[in-house]
């Protein structure tokens, strides 16, 4: 490594104007001003479709860092907990506490946020950086990944000292990479229904009425069913997913805009409690199937010259049950910027690229077995270990419930710092305390910089 010289600038493309496309080259611009980037995307303008999405302190962290959070504030929505029902009679079995407990616990809020708020602020971010450019209608075609020349469909050619391909779930760039070029997105036994209801329409239905600014948000689990609802979008929009335990005909993975059969949707909770028929009832044709899927782990995330990086949703589409699947795509772009920003020379690039794979696809395969436990624990079906999770979540709920009786708000938000849980590496759930301070509590931007010292020297 050259050590005894300055870092270097590089020029950069990016391709994929989603949330890892978009992050990146945020990340990358704000750890050094002088890199050139241009982000390359297919659509002819920026898709505003999409849901809600939970962002949580592993990602509202770096989100902070790059000067977002008043613009995400205006937007995004705090609530207080995530309640997990009983799908027949709405008991409560346990609490996922999230604000303000995820800013004692982990440093940061939780935010739900609807899709394209999200993309719109960092979009209007990129368009304020004067070192990087994007060119809407550039479709990709080819990654050459020695070089990192880009070719277009319409014949033009992008080189550049590194190509960051954020191109999503399906991603042509992938395939261009030799070890990763035969690897496809696999369906999962299940898809989602998703729908984001308008506030005018919540608040007809007197059972709905007060979720839509409940500062709770709400999951219904049942025998591989759960139902899922939280307010997004300045109060406008309840976002609603149902999963379902199989794939949806016809639909194929990485569809996001569907139409869904209603009338199936609302049969599979028609003997639910009524709060979620009730949510059922108000869905109308803006319903979307989607079948869930994975890109299954491949050997690494960036070419052997380091000239190409797989990112996001390229890298590792994940099952959503952990909702991490932008928060992995701002880690990876946070982490990237980190790693390239120690280069002195482009002829490091191939031996730092390879310890940045190293180091994002450790964590992304636990979180890919977090997403799958979550995916178990969350459908369940009635019967012994169904009674062995509730147990553990009513403990979960117990003593929650005893010590705020107990001890009162305050003191249990002392209580709470004084007693952070320690990141649990062997635990495979968000819904128990140390899976969750691994999950959130995780600090990408200095964990980056501690690898690149302890494993390149840096
Ligand atoms: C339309 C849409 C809606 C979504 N809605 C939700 C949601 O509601 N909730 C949720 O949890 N997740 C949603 N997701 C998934 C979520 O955005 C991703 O899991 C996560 O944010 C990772 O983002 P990404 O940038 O890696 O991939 P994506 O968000 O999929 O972005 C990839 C981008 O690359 C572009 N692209 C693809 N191929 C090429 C090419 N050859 N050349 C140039 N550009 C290309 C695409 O047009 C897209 O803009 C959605 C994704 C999309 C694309």
């Amino acid at each position: 490594m050259s050590f005894n010289q300055p870092v270097i600038s590089l020029k950069i493309t990016v391709i994929g104007a989603g949330m890892a496309g978009l992050s990146s080259a945020i990340a990358l611009s704000d750890i050094n001003p002088d890199h050139q980037i241009t982000i390359l995307e297919s659509n002819a303008s920026l898709s505003e479709i999409g849901a809600g999405l939970q962002l949580f302190a592993n990602s509202t962290r770096v989100l902070h860092k790059w000067g977002l959070t008043p613009a995400l504030e205006k937007v995004a929505f705090q609530s207080s907990h995530l309640s997990i029902r009983r799908w027949e009679d709405n008991t409560e079995l346990s609490v996922n506490m999230n604000n303000p407990s995820s800013t004692l616990l982990y440093g940061w809020p939780q935010w739900q946020i609807y899709r394209p708020d999200l993309q719109k602020v960092l979009f209007e971010r990129v368009k304020q950086l004067p070192n990087v450019s994007i060119l809407f209608a550039k479709s990709v075609n080819t990654v050459d990944y020695e070089t990192g020349t880009v070719y277009t469909v319409d014949g033009e050619i992008f080189e550049a000292d590194l190509t960051v391909a954020a191109d999503g779930i399906w991603s042509r760039s992938r395939r261009c990479l030799p070890a990763s070029k035969d690897v496809s997105p696999t369906a999962y036994r299940e898809h989602n229904y998703r729908a984001v209801i308008p506030r005018s329409r919540m608040l007809s239905n007197t059972i709905t009425a007060p979720f839509i600014a409940s500062p709770e948000a709400k999951l219904w689990v049942g025998s591989g069913v759960f139902v899922l609802g939280y307010t997004v979008a300045s109060e406008e929009l309840y976002n609603l997913v149902i999963g379902v335990p199989r794939p949806s005909e016809g639909v194929p993975v990485g569809s996001w805009n569907h139409p869904a059969n209603i009338e199936t949707m609302r049969g599979l909770v028609s003997g639910w409690c009524e709060e979620v028929r009730a949510l059922a009832s108000l869905v109308q044709e803006d319903c979307v199937s989607w079948t869930l899927g994975e890109v299954p782990p491949i050997p690494s995330y960036v070419s052997t010259s380091g000239r190409v990086a797989l990112i996001g949703d390229a890298a590792h589409a994940l099952l959503p049950h952990a909702a991490q699947g932008a928060g992995m795509a701002i880690e990876d772009s946070a982490s990237l910027a980190e790693f390239v920003g120690h280069l002195r020379s482009t002829e490091d690039l191939a031996k730092v690229m390879s310890a940045w794979s190293q180091f994002r696809q450790a964590r992304v395969d636990h979180l890919r077995n977090i997403s799958r436990g979550n995916a178990s624990d969350m459908t369940l079906p009635d019967g012994e270990c169904q009674i062995v999770r509730d147990e553990k979540w009513n403990a979960i709920r117990d003593k929650q419930q005893a010590q705020l009786a107990e001890l009162g708000l305050e003191k249990v938000r002392e209580k709470m710092i004084r007693e952070r849980p320690a990141p649990d590496p062997a635990c495979k759930s968000t819904f128990e305390p140390g899976g969750r301070m691994w999950t959130y509590g995780f600090d990408v931007s200095e964990e980056s910089k501690k690898y690149c010292r302890e494993h390149l020297g840096l």
